[in-house]
């Protein structure tokens, strides 16, 4: 029975998340165990590195999933390694011991270091386990500095060193994976280092605007004001998401004032400029120009090479100078898919248990850039928007004309079909919250659309287009 709940697990997430997510992570991995009165699922790495990565990134999915698919509201999920040596965890003598102990609970706020400690809870209990191979930790040391980012890191130190002193709001702006998030963090982790008595909030606006809606829902307005008004430092990520939702846009004005006026520091960061944000009132977007507004750019060959340098060091893996010039050199649109490769590259030599080459390196990162060199869920939205005649913005927006409805439909088919991308990053790209009108709009053209005239010609056209752009 666990081997069928686990296949079906891999396909929801290879769905969720994308095939390769689950080809790198969750293959050689195995659902051994289900303890229904624990409630606690155990699961099988096929060693520390696999493991540390899915307890520290993919734990909830994890839950969640099983949960379902077990038939349970929550459950635990415990994960060691396959085979583990004397005297560490075994899934037998996890049984023996108090299930009560929270082995699971990865729901931190600030999730800046791999809760070794915490997850690992059973295992310090038999003995003193080997630290993970690799501790993540988004602080001002683990960040690479270079000419892309050197004004928003400067003044991300400054306002850590001295909340509220500096420019205020401090506003970061710059495309997806390119450290925002990683400064926010360090800037957290100095605050909290430096002088712990200050409350230090971090928050992604998507969730205040989920806690405002919540906090209407339950007529708890005043305590959601006086939450945000308890911040010493408030760091507020991906603003953008703010845009046109009024309501939220009030509230956070409200606060952005009280907090402003008794110089409590305020960082904000966004994928673009504040004038850029659609649908933002005139007066805050004012307010988030008042400070100093500093951009991050894609850094250049010689600070990706120190960025994968000081990631795999995090990692403890040993590579030689060749072999990080290669990975270095890939034409990456960020620095998070940089890392993404790399992890894949130590993934598939502690898998395969060989030295990381420079043609290791080729052989498991070309046929993926490959790939994505040709075709990418960009590239279809433009060539979908060439062919039907439309603009880029009108297919990411709401507007649901017949011919832009149609466009966007294809434009997800095709997305899911020739590209790698999950169901969860087509419809983010459509700026959907989650990804069911992703599977409406494929199964749509799968089950009638192909036998419309129009909507198989589009298809056509824009399969046509991007062959010959190839
Ligand atoms: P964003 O919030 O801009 O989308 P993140 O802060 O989540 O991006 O960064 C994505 C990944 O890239 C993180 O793992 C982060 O540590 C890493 N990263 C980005 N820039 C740097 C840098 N200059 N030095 C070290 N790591 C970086
Ligand atoms: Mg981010």
């Amino acid at each position: 029975m666990v081997e069928t709940i686990w296949q079906e697990f891999l396909k929801i997430v290879s769905q969720e998340v994308g095939s390769r997510i689950v080809e790198t992570w969750f293959k050689a991995v195995h659902l051994v165990l289900w303890d229904s009165n624990a409630k606690v699922a155990y699961l099988h790495a096929p060693n520390d590195f696999v493991k540390t990565w899915i307890v520290t990134h993919y734990q909830d999915l994890c839950k969640k999933h099983l949960a379902r698919l077990l038939g349970e509201e929550s459950i635990k999920v415990h994960i060691a390694v396959e085979g583990a040596q004397d005297g560490q965890f075994t899934i037998v003598a996890a049984r023996k011991l108090d299930h009560a102990t929270n082995v699971s609970s990865s729901s931190t706020k600030m999730p800046l270091t791999v809760p070794s400690s915490k997850h690992d809870k059973i295992a310090l209990v038999k003995k003193k386990q080997k630290k993970p191979a690799h501790v993540t930790v988004y602080t001002f040391e683990s960040f690479v500095v270079g000419p892309s980012n050197e004004l928003a890191f400067s003044a991300a130190y400054a306002v850590a060193q001295n909340p509220g002193m500096h420019y205020n709001p401090l506003f970061l702006y710059g495309g997806s994976g390119l450290g925002k998030t990683h400064l926010l963090y360090a800037i957290s982790a100095h605050v909290h280092e430096k002088s712990p008595e200050k409350v230090v909030y971090y928050e992604t606006a998507d969730r205040f605007v989920q806690n405002f809606i919540q906090a209407i829902r339950l007529d708890k307005m005043a305590q959601f004001q006086a939450q945000y008004r308890r911040a010493d430092v408030l760091l507020i990520d991906d603003i953008q998401f703010i845009s046109k939702k009024e309501q939220t846009q009030e509230a956070f004005f409200h606060i952005f004032n009280l907090l402003h006026q008794s110089h409590k520091q305020i960082v904000l960061t966004a994928d673009c400029m504040p004038r850029d944000i659609a649908g933002l009132a005139e007066r805050m977007r004012t307010r988030l120009e008042w400070g100093l507004v500093a951009d991050i750019h894609m850094p250049l060959l010689e600070t990706r090479m120190a960025i994968l340098k000081k990631k795999a060091e995090a990692y403890s893996a040993s590579i030689d100078d060749e072999a990080f010039s290669a990975l270095a050199s890939y034409d990456f649109s960020n620095v998070r898919e940089l890392e993404g490769a790399l992890v894949r590259v130590l993934a598939s030599a502690a898998l395969a248990d060989c030295a990381v080459t420079k043609e290791f390196i080729e052989k498991i990162i070309k046929p993926v850039v490959r790939v994505k060199e040709t075709v990418d869920i960009a590239s279809i939205a433009r060539t979908v928007c060439r062919c039907a005649q439309l603009n880029l913005h009108e297919l990411r927006s709401s507007t649901r004309t017949k011919e832009l409805v149609v466009a966007r439909h294809v434009a997800m088919f095709l997305m899911k079909r020739m590209t790698d991308a999950s169901l969860r990053e087509i419809g983010s790209f459509f700026n959907k919250k989650d990804h069911s009108t992703v599977i409406h709009a494929i199964e749509k053209i799968e089950t009638k659309g192909k036998k419309i005239r129009e909507i198989s010609l589009l298809i056509k056209d824009v399969e046509r287009c991007l062959e010959e752009r190839s």
